[in-house]
């Protein structure tokens, strides 16, 4: 695979600056530098081409190419090497049929992490507009257990629960959250590209720089690359939209659930109100209850300890 485009000016010292520990001792006649790695040979040349050579090379100019989008509101086609007309990214992505991710439940002591991804097709646009997806972090829970359901009907859509016993478990110094949502996020994306195989608009709501996002992901087989990151994308982007309010209503369901099977409300979040909580639960329970139920790499379960302990 060849991904070959113009560079800004303000991007090269960006380029050299990151790949410099790198420079081949030989490098091509007109080039700046050339980088072998094992996925992909990289050469800016004089003329402000780059060129990115072989399997890696998407991974490693979907970098540049995001860079390109947030720093000179660039849409460069991945495939072509060709700028996009509107470079107005809300409106390029206004009117088009889109696949969007979005996750909820990481900063929440109780409770699954739950990721979806959406398939809006340009038809269903009008129809989500009406339901008043826009803004999805302004909507009440009362108003997602509304239109949640009615989304559900009528737009394809994958979702991930990652339940507190497989968080547990797999936590470990070498993961950190942005991992889990890397991989949780590319997880339900395959899935979902899979099934809409003509999309190939994809966004993601934006968690960490695009590059770690890949490294990431070094590990994983089914990657899906070639993707938009975007700040406020549920703001912007309607498959996002979706994808935040399927994940919300799926959490509130399960949270739900825990309620009702251990006779005590559940809360949100991770202050104090939830530190109480878990305390009842750990004396009624024990404290092996909350494995199931919770996330114990939170400092919140330092604290619940301390209080049993007492
Ligand atoms: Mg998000």
């Amino acid at each position: 695979m060849t991904i070959v485009f113009k560079v800004s000016d303000n991007i090269k010292p960006l380029m050299i600056d990151f790949y410099q520990d790198r420079f081949v001792e030989n490098k091509p006649p007109y080039s700046v530098f050339q980088v072998k790695d094992i996925d992909c040979v990289t050469t800016l040349y004089e003329s402000g081409k780059v060129m990115f050579q072989g399997i890696g090379a998407d991974i490693e100019a979907s970098y540049w190419i995001e860079e390109e989008r947030i720093k000179n509101n660039r849409l460069i086609d991945i495939k072509t090497g060709k700028d996009k007309k509107d470079t107005k990214e809300s409106n390029y992505f206004l009117n088009m049929s889109t696949i969007g991710s979005d996750e909820v439940g990481t900063g929440d002591f109780f409770g699954p992490i739950v990721v979806t991804a959406t398939y809006v097709s340009k038809e269903n646009i009008s129809f989500l507009t009406e339901l008043g997806v826009r803004d999805s972090k302004k909507i009440t829970d009362d108003k997602i257990k509304k239109i949640a359901p009615e989304i559900i009907k009528k737009i394809p859509y994958t979702t991930f629960i990652l339940t507190n016993e497989m968080y547990n478990k797999n936590w470990n110094n070498d993961l950190n959250m942005n991992k889990i949502k890397a991989i949780l996020h590319n997880k339900v994306l395959y899935a979902m590209t899979n099934k809409e195989p003509s999309c190939k608009k994809i966004v993601v709501d934006q968690f960490v720089y695009p590059k770690k996002y890949y490294e990431y992901l070094k590990d994983t087989p089914n990657k899906v690359t070639n993707i938009t990151f975007m700040t406020k994308a549920e703001d912007k982007v309607l498959s996002v939209a979706a994808a935040s309010i399927i994940s919300r209503y799926v959490f509130l369901k399960e949270m739900y659930k825990l309620s009702q099977e251990l006779n005590i409300e559940i809360p949100k979040g991770a202050g104090a109100n939830v530190d109480e909580t878990a305390i009842k639960i750990a004396k009624t329970y024990g404290f092996q209850k909350l494995n199931e139920i919770a996330k114990l790499n939170f400092k919140n379960k330092d604290k619940i300890l301390e209080e049993l302990n007492k």
